[in-house]
């Protein structure tokens, strides 16, 4: 089969070798006659393999001692909803900044939950999302701040985190630069990031929760409480063991390949081919401002839709697939996660000077 380089936004590429390797112990896990998805939870198969896993994260990430790992199921977008029900306990009140998309799923979601006040504190929405916005020094105290790192939709990304949200609590959404950009985890209260972009395949979100944030709330159903969960160790429920395992694969990769700082200087160089490419193009071009740029999700047009079309159609006929952007902003969408090799990209980019000078 031809190679084929994978640019969706999620689910996405997983590292070829981690592949092979599930492929290989897939009838067999560790020599016990039985597949990964057979074993139970309850072995020490599983639990070996889940805080192996909890470690390497551990590692990678350096997360201090003093916050919980969890892993649980119902994506980023029960984050939406767990966050503000866990932890908007005190004031009954979060701040927002609006970023786009994803950011305002977790704003409606945060509504949704009874006696919550969610505030909008800043917004890129006069700038179409293609900025990101400036926070002004926030006067209430809110139980969290809530941050989207990386905005898959529109390619902005927080480099640094903004000044004025000091002593406040944050709450980052990391779903799609998790571990592809080093974040400092002692900044946050909590993170959370589903698993199907940068770490394994869909069915596990990860969070990263200061354990002192944490009180009991008895009425919580327990699928809904961290408390519970943390006090389970993530196996309150059967827990979706087969994302776990490959996400643990995923770690060691990452370990092997020198961790997250050489993940970010692979991914800075994968974009700065990319962008460097449609800041000289006559035909692309990239809707991002410079300092907002994404290193995982590099947005772009032809200014032309029916031009986006054909060129997503050729791109995907020469195995460039997943090219497509989001229904709500249309063009193109380049998603250049951990596991998404540099020559894919000089691959891409070879292929747009070619259809340039077709259509120029
Ligand atoms: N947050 C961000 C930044 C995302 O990109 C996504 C998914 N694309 C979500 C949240 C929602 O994730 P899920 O599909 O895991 O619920």
């Amino acid at each position: 089969m031809a190679q084929i380089y994978n640019f969706s936004a999620g689910p996405a590429v997983l590292p070829a070798s981690v592949i092979r390797q599930v492929q290989s112990e897939l009838v067999s896990y560790k020599n016990s006659g039985m597949s990964i998805m057979e074993i139970s939870h309850r072995s020490s198969l599983y639990t070996d393999m889940e805080a192996e896993a909890e470690k390497n994260l551990r590692k990678l990430m350096s997360i201090p001692d003093e916050y919980d790992v969890l892993f649980l199921q119902g994506g980023g977008t029960l984050q939406f909803a767990m966050v503000p029900f866990n932890l908007a306990r005190k004031n009954k009140r979060a701040g927002f900044i609006d970023t786009g998309h994803w950011a305002q799923r977790a704003i409606e979601e945060a509504r949704l939950v009874p006696e919550i006040k969610a505030d909008i504190v800043a917004s890129a929405s006069s700038t179409n999302y293609t900025t990101l916005p400036d926070v002004p020094n926030l006067e209430k105290e809110y139980d969290y701040v809530h941050l989207t790192l990386n905005n898959t939709i529109e390619g902005t990304m927080y480099r640094e985190l903004p000044n004025a949200l000091n002593g406040q609590i944050l709450v980052g959404d990391m779903s799609s630069n998790i571990m592809a950009q080093r974040y400092n985890v002692g900044d946050f209260g909590l993170i959370y990031a589903g698993a199907q972009k940068n770490i394994g395949p869909a069915g596990m979100t990860v969070v990263i929760v200061k354990h002192e944030l944490l009180d009991d709330r008895p009425e919580l159903p327990a699928m809904l409480s961290y408390v519970k969960q943390a006090a389970k160790h993530s196996a309150l429920n059967t827990p979706p063991v087969f994302a776990i395992y490959v996400a643990g694969l995923v770690f060691k990769w990452l370990l092997d390949q020198g961790g997250v700082d050489e993940m970010q200087k692979r991914n800075e160089k994968k974009a700065e081919f990319l962008y460097n490419y449609l800041d000289s193009s006559r035909l692309f071009s990239a809707p991002v401002k410079k300092d907002a740029r994404s290193i995982t999700n590099i947005p772009f047009v032809t200014g032309n839709e029916e031009l986006d079309q054909r060129f997503i159609v050729a791109a995907q006929e020469n195995g460039l697939v997943n090219l497509k952007g989001h229904r709500s902003v249309g063009g193109m969408r380049a998603s250049l996660y951990n596991a998404f090799p540099f020559e894919g990209v000089q691959k891409l980019v070879e292929f747009m000077e070619k259809f340039e000078q077709s259509v120029g």
